[in-house]
């Protein structure tokens, strides 16, 4: 038997999504998030994608623009070429006229060959407006000529699956630009030790009884387990209460080129509320805030302050202004000072 210390070592939660900027704080914007256990993977903005490694931008399932600015939207062709060839449905959400770059892109290329690839790839894309979103499918095997248009009402629950959530705001950056946010419904810890306890060996079986909690299966239900030499069947509430661990999910917000109205703001900080861990975009210094208002963009103090009032466990900026080339420090400085003093008055 393990002691009580070495339980809870080993519950210690093991976050699911692993987030990480594309680039540095002086290049081009994006977030990748990699799925624990699982062959998936989120992106967030489409910029420079050079330092991803086609292994990882292949798990990518979904991918979520914030605005075509050309910093957010260069890397869509690497993107396309590697899954071109694949049987694949990628899915991709932008704002206000979405679909229309969409296909400004795919019909810069000559697509005769590709309608009879074994493997076709499908693009799913839905453009996001206040009026409501627009959705169109572009299928190699049509040449990518867009079809099944669907428009349905405006909703901020962009994505919903059993076990998470994609949410969006629409701001304004001189032109509409969205920001997003993923929550994991809840957190599932596996309590090693206690499956081991049971004479259970850890495997693949975990993550079905995962998605057993998600679907909310009848607790009653019983669930089966390999053995090695057959099955053993527990009740899921049983193996629920005995080996998981139920912990409050994860939670994180992706909030760049906005410019900095009260309207934003208080969107902003409703969009990153509780975050785990807002990445947030801070192009300027408070010393230039003339310069940032004219650019549609955040200050470091604007984004810190946006952080602290949203009570975010942990925030990372990014965006900077390639003229200050050298001065992260001040941004960091910057936005932690505005972070703390929001905190205290909240
Ligand atoms: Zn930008
Ligand atoms: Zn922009």
């Amino acid at each position: 038997m393990s002691s009580p210390a070495t339980g809870l070592r080993q519950t210690v939660m093991r976050p699911t999504y692993h987030p990480r900027l594309i680039n540095g704080p002086f290049e081009d914007p994006g977030l990748f998030v990699p799925f624990q256990f699982q062959r998936r993977a989120f992106l967030f903005d489409l910029g420079d994608l050079s330092s991803l490694s086609p292994r990882d931008l292949l798990k990518v399932s979904h991918v979520f623009v914030t605005h075509t600015h050309m910093d957010h939207f260069i890397g869509f062709d690497r993107l396309l070429r590697l899954f071109l060839g694949r049987r694949k449905t990628l899915n991709l959400f932008g704002p206000k006229g979405f679909l229309g770059h969409m296909k400004g892109k795919l019909s810069g290329y000559s697509w005769d060959l590709v309608e009879n690839y074994e493997n076709p790839l499908v693009l799913k894309v839905t453009e996001i407006a206040d009026t409501g979103s627009a959705t169109a499918v572009f299928a190699c095997q049509d040449r990518f000529v867009p079809k099944d248009h669907r428009t349905e009402p405006f909703s901020e629950r962009i994505l919903q699956e059993p076990a998470l959530a994609v949410s969006t705001t629409l701001f304004d950056h001189s032109i509409p630009c969205l920001g997003f946010s993923m929550q994991e419904r809840f957190h599932v810890n596996i309590k090693k030790d206690a499956v081991e306890a049971m004479g259970l060996q850890i495997g693949p079986w975990l993550k079905e009884f995962k998605e057993a909690l998600f679907a909310s299966k009848d607790p009653a239900a019983l669930f089966s387990i390999p053995t090695g030499d057959g099955f053993r069947r527990v009740r899921l509430e049983e193996l629920a209460e005995r080996i998981a661990v139920i912990a409050p999910g994860q939670k994180i917000a992706y909030i760049t080129d906005i410019e900095c109205s009260p309207s934003n703001e208080a969107k902003a900080v409703l969009l990153a509320k509780g975050a785990d861990h807002l990445f947030i975009e801070a192009p300027f210094l408070e010393s230039e805030k003339r310069t940032a208002i004219q650019k549609h963009h955040l200050t470091a103090q604007q984004a810190g302050r946006i952080a602290g009032t949203a009570r975010v466990k942990q925030f990372t900026l990014f965006h900077f202004s390639p003229r200050y080339t050298g001065r992260s420090r001040d941004f960091e400085n910057e936005a932690q000072r505005a972070y703390e003093n929001a905190r205290r008055t909240e």
